[in-house]
């Protein structure tokens, strides 16, 4: 085959309106373009590392010593935060979307024989792993999970705070309570709450792992760290049975966010090579969220939300989602069939919408890094552009009306 060298990649801008990945801030590009070139045991580097532990552990709401960031996506926080389930470990983990469904996948490779593996190699199911299925569009309740547990008796159980796939925002105090009560190690997916909900942690003692992902609450995607936290018990479970990862080990992953035994120590130790550019970028994330303030920042979410909520109810569509990144909905009767397209033609004019990924097809419009009215003002434009090109009759007037009476309701307010 002939040698290739392609002409520069161009990538353009587009307006990332779904419900992950956000726009990255400038000053999270700015750092990441402006931090010198240093080793991953240069003291900057190591020094930045130790702060964003504390950071994190602000934003997390937590004393858990074991928290810090996992180098690479969500799905790597979440690898490293299930590789405590062994194989034969017995676990119950709750579905109700296309995220969670990954999570239980995971789950049960991890929690599979090789037997199990060998019969179902790409889609094991081993019989120690029971998949609680909830419907689209419905959230996981309290009830549910305590009944199941109750039946059960799992060592872990496993469940999504805020299912992205479906909008649905599921019970942490139920899950956690249930978790409690019924002796099962709780593991919740954070990837899509935090950074965006104002939860602490510490308040949900049932859960002993946690993990999150670098591209949404978080806002900085140049690929960099998948916050986790997990509590003395998750350790100590850990530290008695091992894992069988070195990258994504638990405990071993800490040593270089300077945690070695249960404690913090002023010298990290390696454990793979981490970069300056990641460590001064997921740093200015993170002070950017603080300076926000955890609970401001999801007050700023809720409201912005709710003018989006608003105005695709006025240009005739049904909301079926309820967390506060995202609107979930299905078109008009007279478009319903035709989301697909709707998005991809909204998508080649770098209109970052989504369609969901499972049944029912419905579509996603996210407000990652969008909290304002002029923001929010261009995404109804956007969306309602798209469905007036597929003949949708949509008054203009009423729905731009209500998104001013919306935002002069927040300057009266103010
Ligand atoms: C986005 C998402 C993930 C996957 O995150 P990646 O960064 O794509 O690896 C997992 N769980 C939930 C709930 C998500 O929203």
């Amino acid at each position: 085959m002939s040698e290739m060298i392609f002409p520069a990649l161009t990538i353009p801008d587009t307006l990332a309106a779904g419900p992950g990945p956000g726009n990255t801030d400038a000053r999270v590009l700015a750092a990441f373009a402006g931090a010198g070139v240093a080793d991953h045991m240069q003291a900057d580097v190591l020094r930045g590392m130790i702060e964003c532990k504390h950071m994190l552990r602000t934003l997390w709401g937590t004393k858990n010593a074991y928290t810090y960031g996992v180098g690479g996506t969500g799905f790597s926080g979440l690898d490293c935060m299930l590789s405590a389930i062994l194989p034969g470990d017995s676990v119950v983990a709750f579905i109700n979307g296309t995220f969670s469904g990954i999570d239980g996948l995971t789950i049960r490779m991890k929690a599979a024989t090789r037997e199990d593996l060998a019969a179902n190699p790409m889609d094991p199911k081993p019989a120690n792993v029971t998949i609680i299925t909830v419907p689209h569009g419905q959230s996981v309740t309290g009830e549910m999970v305590a009944k199941v547990l109750a039946q059960h008796k799992p060592k872990w159980a496993f469940m999504a705070h805020w299912e992205t796939g479906s909008g649905r925002i599921n019970d942490l105090q139920g899950f956690s309570d249930a978790c409690l009560a019924h002796g099962a190690l709780g593991l919740v997916d954070a990837v899509s709450s935090l950074g965006i909900a104002d939860f602490a942690i510490d308040d949900f003692p049932g859960v002993v792992g946690w993990a999150s992902c670098p591209q949404k609450g978080v806002l900085c995607l140049p690929m960099t760290y998948a916050p986790v936290s997990f509590t003395d018990r998750y350790i100590a479970e850990v530290r008695k049975t091992g894992v069988a990862t070195y990258v994504h080990h638990p405990v071993l992953e800490a040593r270089h966010w300077g945690v070695i035994d249960c404690q913090d120590v002023a010298t990290p130790a390696y454990h793979r090579t981490h970069s300056g550019y990641a460590i001064a970028a997921f740093h200015e994330a993170l002070r950017i969220t603080l300076q926000h303030g955890r609970a401001q920042k999801a007050r700023d979410y809720a409201f912005h939300e709710a003018a989006l909520r608003d105005a695709v109810i006025a240009m005739g569509c049904t909301v079926t989602s309820n967390m506060t990144s995202l609107v979930v909905l299905n078109l008009p009767a007279n478009l319903a069939g035709r989301e697909k397209e709707l998005v991809q033609k909204a998508r080649a004019k770098g209109f970052g919408i989504w369609p969901t990924l499972s049944e029912p097809v419905q579509v996603r419009i996210g407000i990652l890094n969008q909290l304002s009215a002029a923001a929010i003002t261009d995404i109804t434009r956007r969306f309602a552009a798209g469905m007036m090109e597929l003949g949708a009759d949509i008054d203009m007037t009423k729905v731009l009306a209500g998104l001013s009476r919306h935002y002069a309701t927040a300057v009266a307010a103010e």
